[in-house]
């Protein structure tokens, strides 16, 4: 042991809706890699993950942890939608124990100005802290007001394996995180993740080091499933993405793969076959906007076309399809919106998540707000409806688009394409009364309807079809 080795503790709050959470903080655990390996002792306790395991183990309270553990720092990441949560851990945290308080997460980058003079915060990170977060460890103390520090952006070498050991409730964990990049070229223009990561510059990481990480993660903990490509831009460099694919096949892991964005651009029926032999399982596509015009204005370096072109090869391989909508960006209004919940119909995809939109400071959408409409307190708001129909009104509406419109956009493009997931038949009993009231209020009765009607035979119709899909392996390649 280090013999100036201190004990590290990374929090993060669950949010009170119904979402179940399946993976653990990937930041705690890189962070946690990083200061584990130059002696520290780290414990990592994501409660959104714990509740989402659902399982019947006991999950410690913050004042257990604290009282056992006695850390020498406290960190917790602050994500804008966990604003509330987040406050709440930090008072609980702050009376339970002494310790310097350090946070980081995005909502650190995009508003420092929230906890600039809280006396109960030490450490403000600004950025990815995978560069400064030793030396801020190492020296760190309690200050009466935060100290800013501003992380580095680190190359795609700096990034290390992330930690699972380090984390509490690890060994139930199914699903395996990794990026094999950082950051993104592109400049969709309500996206913040050149905010987040320091611009637009794409750090790739060594591939043959992502492969030797999961199999060596695989070995350690042979319950995990699937292996989560969790990348900004996965396929920025199609042919790289290409040679993971070949690189991961050869490995037999075991393991399937999942990735959570793919450019619809940069997919070609080789990446899908190789996708395939390599285990993957699923593609989900930034289709943002089903209205031409509204895509437009996204500016994604693409166009719709591409789009359905890859939904087409997506679906011609049989691959699960995720779609990713955007609701209420610049230009939009309910009528417009209309065309994506046609797109969604047409297509049928697999998943689909219909994001509200939220200017980000920083973002052009922002700018486009401020000028041609209302922008409110972002804090504390889920860009998704969840899947008992709870959501927080809309932060930002246009005259074009106002806020009721915009609920009932969301609520109708929820209900219509059956966003939520098929194992959640036991839920549409108990969303039923609460349905009723939303289309009293809201004036959607023919989408409540429609959804009460249709839902159980659409249910047994997609459970049918994902069973004979994964069972007979009617992917290509997989036959
Ligand atoms: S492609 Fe994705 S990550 Fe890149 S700017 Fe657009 S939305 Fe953001």
């Amino acid at each position: 042991m280090h013999p100036h080795s201190k004990k590290i503790l990374f929090l993060n709050p669950a949010k009170n809706d119904s979402f179940a959470v399946d993976r653990i903080h990937m930041g705690f655990t890189l962070m946690g890699q990083i200061l584990s390996e130059a002696g520290h002792q780290v414990k990592v306790l994501d409660y959104a993950f714990l509740r989402g395991l659902n399982l019947p183990i006991e999950i410690p309270s913050v004042k257990e942890v604290i009282n056992k553990f006695k850390p020498d720092v406290i960190g917790v990441s602050v994500f804008t939608y966990l604003y509330d949560e987040s406050n709440s851990l930090i008072d609980e945290i702050s009376e339970l124990s002494d310790a310097p308080i350090v946070l980081g997460g995005p909502h650190i980058t995009l508003f420092p100005e929230d906890f600039n003079s809280d006396t109960r915060v030490s450490y403000l990170v600004r950025g990815e802290a995978e560069g400064v977060i030793l030396d801020l460890v190492e020296n760190a103390g309690k200050k009466n007001t935060p100290v800013i520090v501003q992380g580095s952006v680190p190359s795609g070498d700096d990034i290390p394996a992330v930690n699972l050991d380090i984390a509490y409730g690890g060994n139930y964990l199914k699903n395996y995180q990794i990026q094999l990049s950082r950051g993104c070229p592109y400049s969709c223009n309500f996206c913040n993740v050149e905010l987040i990561a320091g611009g637009r510059k794409v750090r790739a990481r060594n591939l043959d080091s992502c492969i030797e990480q999961i199999t060596e993660a695989k070995r350690k903990y042979p319950d995990l499933q699937t292996v989560f490509i969790t990348d900004d831009c996965p396929n920025f460099d199609r042919e790289r993405f290409k040679n993971f694919l070949v690189k991961f096949a050869e490995r037999k892991t075991g393991c399937n793969l999942h990735i959570d964005n793919v450019r619809a651009d940069l997919v070609d029926e080789e990446m899908l076959q190789l996708y395939i032999k390599a285990g993957g399982l699923n593609i989900c596509l930034g289709t943002e906007s089903g209205h031409p015009d509204v895509f437009k204005q996204v500016n994604k370096g693409e166009s719709l076309d591409e789009v359905l072109a890859a939904i087409s090869l997506v679906k011609k391989y049989n691959l699960t399809l995720g779609l990713c909508f955007v609701i209420g960006l610049p230009d939009d209004n309910f009528k417009k919106h209309m065309h994506s919940i046609a797109l969604a119909k047409i297509v049928k995809p697999d998943y689909v998540f219909w994001n509200m939109c939220t200017p980000w400071p920083g973002t052009p959408v922002y700018k486009w707000f401020k000028q041609h409409g209302t922008v409110g307190d972002v804090r504390g708001f889920s860009t998704l409806v969840d899947p008992e129909f709870n959501f927080t009104l809309p932060r930002a509406w246009s005259d074009d688009f106002d806020r009721e419109d915009r609920v009932r956009a969301w609520l109708i493009a929820n209900l219509e394409t059956y966003a939520f997931p098929v194992n959640s038949i036991r839920r549409f009993f108990s969303n039923a009364v609460k349905l009723t009231h939303l289309a009293n209020k809201y004036k959607i009765y023919k989408a409540v309807i429609t959804y009460l009607v249709c839902f159980v035979p659409h249910y047994f119709k997609k459970a049918i079809k994902k069973r004979i899909k994964y069972v007979f392996g009617l992917q290509k390649g997989s036959i």
